[in-house]
């Protein structure tokens, strides 16, 4: 996978979003819900970014699409800087990047059927024939598993699963490069997860796609991510190959968000990590290490340095001070 090209290429990305005050709604503070952010998506690898809820995946992944503008840092995307696009060139650009949401029902609309879901993106990025747009729609509804009969359907006459293929297909119907998968099974029961994450690793193998796969859920991030990132309040605070990350946490943040994993053997020595206290808000977040106030390692220097990420074996990086002396 390392011989892979770089697709995209993120460079300490900051989002703030602006707190309004006063009466005259004037900006009082900033949260901050991503935090000098930095990785690389290579060609037809899936990254997975995973975390607690309001830790910045999300925003992270809003934000390399520039569906969200960022405050500062640079998102190279096959070698083209986005946030130096117009707005006509980064409508152009949007073929070869999408999103799938985690709510397949609230992201489609429910006074369009199944046949004009998926003529809309074909409409906006292609000058198509009635033929060939036809041919796609055949294309896409056999690679997802849409029973053609269902197109003059509509978005609530389906189960969950449908929908979410629904979704996938309009995501996937221009043949984009690149696809955000934000929490897309977290919705689904369980049962119908694991179809749904093997249709996505089937289309990524048969379209050479590459991922950004945002979830909370550590099993689904093992089983589908080549490489992994684990944000605290907008940090990147450990990233490299999954296996590496899930055997061998070195950030106390992931050691302790992987000994709340259930263990698969009962007899499997494993010790659960308790976390005190609650995450801190981030349009307050605290001084140093954002860890700090929860970390049984804490230091004197976590309270005052923000730690750089070190890279401890080939493509395993961690930032905490217990790695940098
Ligand atoms: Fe804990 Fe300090 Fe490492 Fe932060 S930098 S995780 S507080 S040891």
């Amino acid at each position: 996978m390392s011989e892979q090209k770089v697709l995209f290429d993120v460079q300490h990305l900051q989002t703030y979003f602006p707190i309004l005050g006063g009466v005259v709604r004037k900006t009082v503070g900033y949260v901050h819900a991503v935090e000098d952010v930095s990785f690389q998506i290579r060609e037809k690898e899936t990254f997975s970014l995973v975390g607690e809820s309001g830790c910045g995946k999300s925003t992270t992944g809003r934000t390399i699409l520039r569906l969200i503008e960022p405050t500062n840092g640079k998102i190279i995307f096959d070698g083209q800087d986005l946030c130096q696009l117009d707005k006509e060139s980064m409508r152009k650009m949007r073929r070869n990047m999408q999103l799938v949401f985690q709510d397949p029902y609230s992201s489609l609309n429910p006074r369009m059927t199944v046949r004009k879901l998926l003529e809309e993106p074909l409409d906006t990025h292609f000058q198509l024939t009635p033929a060939e747009t036809e041919e796609q729609i055949k294309w896409i509804t056999e690679a997802v598993g849409i029973n053609p009969e269902h197109l003059e359907r509509y978005p609530h006459q389906f189960s969950g699963g449908q929908r979410q293929r629904i979704s996938i297909a309009r995501a996937l119907i221009t043949k984009p490069k690149f696809v955000v998968a934000d929490e897309p099974v977290s919705a689904l029961d369980v049962s119908i997860q694991a179809q749904i994450l093997n249709l996505l690793m089937d289309l990524q193998k048969n379209m050479e796609l590459s991922y950004l796969f945002i979830s909370h859920d550590l099993n689904v991030v093992r089983h589908i991510s080549n490489r992994v990132g684990v944000m605290y309040l907008g940090r990147i605070v450990e990233m490299g190959n999954t296996e590496d990350v899930y055997q061998k946490p070195m950030h106390p943040y992931t050691q302790a968000l992987l000994s709340a994993i259930p263990k698969r053997d009962p007899l499997e020595d494993k010790k659960r990590i308790r976390l005190e206290g609650d995450v801190p808000s981030p349009a307050n977040p605290p001084k140093g290490c954002s860890f700090h106030d929860r970390c049984e390692h804490c230091m004197g220097i976590c309270s005052e340095q923000v730690p750089e990420a070190r890279e401890m074996e080939p493509g395993h990086f961690v930032a905490c001070h217990l790695f940098n002396k």
